[in-house]
């Protein structure tokens, strides 16, 4: 990894510790950056910190982020450390409420340049904020979840750079629902085959 990108990401986290921009700064304990590596190909992104993320300051680490560390792991195969894990809010909103409009458009710029720092190939969004939020930035219509879930659709960023959207449920929904459990792994195997071709490619894309 460049030196210029870890100072990049200092820089942009620290701008993310300090910030006011939304009202949630006064009601969360911690500020939920994100975590990963910084060169990670593969990138989730949920839609915002819940209790233990808010107290731990770490996205996914209560009961649904060991769901999705246990798929990340045993379904793709890959070590969480080795994808990066973010939210498009950094701070809670108050009893888990969603975000509102105007906090997400106060906190995105912070997830969009994540996105450029880290140049992820395959963006995984779980849940319909993060999909509404990532469809949109990419010019991909969005109807709804449902219509789009498990699909896998290739969009050129802005620095014309050829990159892989999906949506599927946030983790946190199949517990709720657990008879979603089956259709969630089956989206997962779908990230997986894809991890599995760009291996066999051996293109410059390392997802080991
Ligand atoms: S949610 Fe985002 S915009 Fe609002 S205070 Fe936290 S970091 Fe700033």
């Amino acid at each position: 990894m460049i030196q210029e990108k870890v100072l990049e990401f200092k820089k942009l986290e620290d701008e993310i510790k300090s910030c006011k921009k939304c009202e949630l700064w006064k009601t969360k304990r911690n500020y939920v950056i994100g975590e990963g590596d910084y060169d990670a190909k593969l990138m989730f992104i949920g839609e915002a910190p819940g209790r233990e993320e808010d107290l731990q300051g770490r996205p996914f680490v209560g009961s649904a982020g060991k769901l999705l560390t246990e798929l990340i792991e045993k379904v793709i195969g890959l070590k969480r450390e080795k994808v990066y894990i973010a939210n498009v809010l950094k701070c809670r909103p108050p009893n888990n409420r969603d975000p509102n409009p105007d906090e997400i458009k106060a906190c995105t710029p912070y997830l969009i340049k994540q996105i450029e720092l880290i140049e992820p190939s395959f963006i995984v969004c779980l849940g319909r904020h993060s999909a509404r939020f990532i469809f949109e930035l990419f010019g991909l219509k969005f109807p709804s979840l449902t219509r789009v879930k498990g699909k896998i659709f290739k969009v050129i960023t802005s620095h014309g750079k050829s990159i892989h959207v999906m949506a599927t449920y946030h983790p946190a929904a199949v517990l709720y629902r657990p008879l979603l459990k089956d259709e969630y792994v089956k989206d997962f195997e779908k990230i997986a085959e894809y991890v599995k071709e760009k291996k066999k490619e051996k293109t410059l894309l390392d997802f080991t």
